[in-house]
């Protein structure tokens, strides 16, 4: 059976790794809609090779762009983020979410309206909106199976097993560009040392919430919004060469590691091909030459983020979504060299403790609009927190 296929995000690192995925086995499937951003030659190409139905950009100012570069072939054209909204509605059996930052959030939410499987890499989807999500999926009978590496690595490992037997979830992080660096000299990373991976290759924003650690600040929170289990049965490790990607220990005292070589297409290719496990194309490890796995504590105090996203899980509603939204704003604001690196913690820090005393704010409804709200309101003062520190 022809299974039909939409990919949100198309254009980046997963997109095209699920890209490359279909291309080996594209019979296989039929490609509903692929969106993107700023890279329309990408877009039309893959749109074009794939025999895509619609092509999406969220920026109306490239839709002209992207309907010359499509023309003389019969795609749907369109633009905007309701646009994604719209391709999110045209019905699919398999949607994988992974345009970067909270913009992944509505057309996932439409997407699980139509009872897809939601292949979920857009983990700011969990972390802003985690309960709204998990709701979506079970009113509409969808279904969600995770893609960041830890979590398709607990999935996989909670598989026959009753999530109740379990004590414990240690999700691994690599450490990032500066996990050997001390802190005088983190304080001075560009935004190019910080997006410079040791063993994964992934997207710029993802690669430098790596070297800060906030990528897995974000995965904590998804870790407990996937799986629904407590913030205190949750770890990070530090494991430098990326092969344990998680481990679950249960009330026996076993525990099941899961171990893969440091490429995406794994997690990608699982929950393409879930429930069954087929032939992927990535590297097979091989321990003896390896020889050893080092595994360390992570640093709260060169690397704070972790704690930020503690205080985050106590303080619940709301907070996931203040949490990155101020996380996406000081990005923004290093990337463009207004701030240092360290300060990127300290404006999340400071937007967090300035908003957590907003009950009304914090604790409305988890709705859409509410999510967008919080977001806005936290976008606006990280960029004033982060002005200050600047001026
Ligand atoms: P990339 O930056 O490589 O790609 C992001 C995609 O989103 C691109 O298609 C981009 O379009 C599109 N995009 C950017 N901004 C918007 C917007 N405002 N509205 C709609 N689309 C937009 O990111 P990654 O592939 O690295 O990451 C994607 C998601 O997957 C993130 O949530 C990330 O945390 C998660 N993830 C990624 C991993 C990885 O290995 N890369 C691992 C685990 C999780 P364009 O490029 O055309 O502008
Ligand atoms: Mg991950």
């Amino acid at each position: 059976m022809v299974r039909r296929v939409s990919i949100f995000g198309a254009t980046g690192s997963i997109g095209q790794s699920t890209i490359d995925l279909i291309r080996r086995n594209r019979d296989a499937y039929q490609i509903v809609a692929l969106t993107g951003g700023q890279n329309i030659d990408r877009l039309a190409r893959d749109a074009i090779d794939l025999n895509a139905q619609a092509a999406v950009t969220s920026d109306p100012a490239r839709l002209e762009d992207l309907r010359a570069a499509v023309s003389g072939h019969q795609i749907d054209v369109s633009a905007g983020a309701d646009a994604l909204i719209t391709a999110a509605q045209r019905p699919a059996d398999w949607v994988m979410s992974a345009i970067v930052g909270a913009a992944g959030l509505a057309p996932g939410i439409e997407a699980l309206k139509h009872g897809t499987t939601l292949a979920l890499a857009n983990k700011e989807s969990l972390v802003t909106a985690g309960p709204l999500l998990m709701a979506e999926a079970r009113a509409h009978g969808a279904r969600i199976l995770p893609v960041d590496s830890e979590h398709s690595a607990v999935f996989q490992a909670l598989v026959g097993e009753d999530i109740a037997a379990v004590e414990k979830v240690i999700i691994t992080a690599s450490g990032g560009a500066f996990r050997d660096w001390s802190l005088d000299r983190i304080a001075t990373a560009t935004p190019e040392q910080a997006a410079t991976h040791p063993n994964w290759d992934m997207g710029q924003r993802i690669t430098i919430d790596s070297a800060s650690m906030f990528n897995k600040a974000l995965e904590l929170i998804e870790t407990k919004e996937f799986f629904g289990i407590d913030p205190a049965q949750i770890d990070v490790l530090v494991h430098p060469q990326s092969l344990v990607h998680a481990l679950v220990g249960f009330r026996d005292g076993a525990v099941m590691a899961h171990l893969g070589a440091p490429d995406m297409r794994h997690a990608i290719g699982y929950a393409l091909h879930w429930p069954d496990r087929r032939d992927l194309p990535v590297e097979r490890i091989d321990l003896a030459r390896i020889g050893q796995l080092q595994f360390a504590a992570p640093d709260d105090t060169r690397f704070p983020a972790l704690r930020l996203a503690r205080d985050v899980m106590d303080t619940g509603g709301l907070s996931g979504a203040i949490f990155n939204a101020a996380k996406e704003a000081a990005l923004d604001d290093f990337i463009a060299r207004r701030i240092a690196f360290l300060d990127m913690a300290r404006v999340v820090e400071q937007v967090l403790t300035d908003l957590s005393g907003d009950r009304r704010l914090i604790n409305a409804a988890f709705t859409l609009d509410n999510v967008a709200n919080a977001d806005q309101i936290a976008r606006v003062k990280a960029h004033e927190v982060a002005a200050r520190l600047n001026g």
